[in-house]
C-alpha cells in the first residue's frame, strides 16, 4: 500500500474522531451469491436475497450524494460481481465522496468481469487504489468442498492469472489472496502457502478469523492456541522489502495478537468506534454500527436517503451507547484495525505485548 494514502487515512481518522464523520464504510451491495461457504456469516441474508429488494443504482446515487466524503470503502456481498453495475457504484463514491481506497473481496468465479472491472478502474480512476481480495480456503478440491461449488478453485486461479498481469502493470492495484481461518482449513494453511509460493511466487496470504454465526457451526471450533499457531505460520515467510511494508505487516500482525487476546480473555479490550468511524450499510439500505451488532441506526429508504439525518439522530446515539456496552467477543478485523489505530490505549498495549512476547520474534519480518 502507498504510504501517502496511509498518511491520509491516519490523518482523516483522527479528524473523524473529533468531527464524528465516517471513515471506513462497509457496503453490502448484494446478498446474492453463487457459492455457499461453510464459514459464511451472511448465509441467512443469502437465503432470502432478491435482486429486486437491493438498493438500485439511482438509490445508491442518492445515498452517495448525501454522504460526507470518506476515504475507504469495503464493497461486500454476497458476491459483488453478481451486480452488473459494480463499476458505476464505485464511480459514484469516487466522484461524490472522494473515496480513493476500495477493498473488493470476491470468490473470483467470474474471471472476465473481474478483469474488466480492474482494467476500467486503473485506466479511468488513476488516483484510486483498489485492493482485490481473492478468497481461497484450500487447494483444489478442498477449496471447492468448503465453498460448496465444484470447479471454483480452477476458476479462482484463472482469475488470478489474468488480473495479476494488470497488477504488474499498475502500482495502484493490489491483489491479495484472503483466507477465512476456520476449523475446516486450519490444517491446510501450510499447503495453501506452499502452493501459492511454488506456483505463483506469492509469499503472503491475508486472513480473517471466522466470525458471527457461520452456515456450519463447526467452522468456529477453533481454539485460541490454534489461532496463535496460524498467525505464526502465516507470518513466518513474509519477505518484506521496504520499511513501510514492514510497518504495514507489523500492524496486521498486531491486530491478530489483539484478536488472540480477545479470544482468550473473552472480553472486549479496546474502545470500539463502530457506528462512529466504521459503519455498515446493508443491501436494502439499513445502517448498522457493525456486522456483529446489527442494531439498526436507520433505514435509508424511509429517510429518503438523508444519511446525515440518520447519522445525527437520537436513535443513532442510542445505538452508539449499545456499542459502548457491547460485550461480544469481538475479533472482527475491519473494526479491530480501526479500534487499534485510533485508540491510545492500543498503543500502550501493543508496546506491552512487544516487551512481553520476545520482541525480536514479533518484529522479525
Ligand atoms: S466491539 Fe466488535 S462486535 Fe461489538 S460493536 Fe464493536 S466491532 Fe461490533
Amino acid at each position: 500500500m502507498d504510504y501517502k494514502y496511509s498518511l491520509r487515512y491516519f490523518k482523516e481518522g483522527w479528524k473523524s474522531r473529533l468531527t464524528n464523520k465516517p471513515l471506513f464504510v462497509t457496503f453490502f451491495i448484494t446478498a446474492r451469491c453463487n457459492m455457499r461457504c461453510k464459514h459464511c456469516f451472511y448465509w441467512k441474508e443469502m437465503e432470502k436475497a432478491r435482486k429486486s429488494s437491493e438498493l438500485s443504482l439511482s438509490e445508491i446515487e442518492l445515498l452517495s450524494k448525501n454522504m460526507p466524503p470518506f476515504p475507504q470503502l469495503l464493497i461486500m456481498g454476497g458476491e459483488p460481481f453478481l451486480r452488473d453495475d459494480l463499476y458505476d457504484i464505485i464511480k459514484l463514491f469516487y466522484h461524490n465522496n472522494h473515496t480513493r481506497f476500495f477493498i473488493l473481496p470476491t470468490n473470483g468465479y467470474f474471471s472476465d468481469r473481474v478483469y474488466s472491472l480492474c482494467e476500467k478502474i486503473i485506466t479511468e480512476m488513476s488516483d484510486a487504489y483498489l485492493l482485490l481480495h481473492l478468497s481461497i480456503d484450500g487447494v483444489g478440491e478442498e477449496h471447492d468442498r468448503i465453498r460448496g461449488l465444484r470447479g471454483s478453485f480452477v476458476r479462482l486461479m484463472q482469475t488470478y492469472e489474468k488480473v495479476s498481469l494488470l497488477e504488474k502493470a499498475d502500482n495502484n492495484l493490489y491483489i491479495e489472496f484472503l483466507t477465512c481461518c476456520s476449523s475446516f482449513n486450519k490444517s491446510a494453511i501450510e499447503e495453501m502457502l506452499r502452493y501459492l509460493k511454488e506456483k505463483y511466487g506469492v509469499g503472503t496470504l491475508c486472513y480473517n478469523l471466522v466470525r458471527a454465526h457461520p452456515l456450519d457451526k463447526e467452522a468456529k471450533d477453533i481454539r485460541p492456541e490454534d489461532y496463535l499457531e496460524l498467525i505464526n505460520i502465516l507470518h513466518r515467510d513474509y519477505k518484506l522489502k521496504s520499511i513501510f511494508e514492514k510497518l504495514y505487516y507489523l500492524r496486521r500482525k498486531s491486530v491478530s495478537y489483539l484478536n488472540y487476546e480477545n479470544l482468550k480473555k473473552k472480553r472486549k479490550f479496546l474502545p470500539c468506534f463502530a457506528g462512529r468511524l466504521n459503519v455498515v450499510i446493508s443491501e436494502e439500505g439499513i445502517i448498522y454500527p457493525c456486522e456483529l451488532l446489527p442494531i439498526p441506526m436507520g433505514d435509508l429508504r424511509k429517510e429518503r436517503f438523508d444519511f446525515n439525518k440518520i447519522w445525527s439522530s437520537e436513535e443513532t446515539e442510542r445505538v452508539r451507547d449499545e456499542v459502548r456496552k457491547c460485550s461480544i467477543r469481538c475479533t472482527h478485523e475491519t473494526n479491530v484495525i480501526t479500534n487499534s489505530t485510533f485508540s491510545l490505549k492500543a498503543y500502550f498495549y501493543l508496546f506491552y505485548l512487544l516487551l512481553r512476547s520476545r520482541p525480536k520474534k514479533f518484529i522479525s519480518q
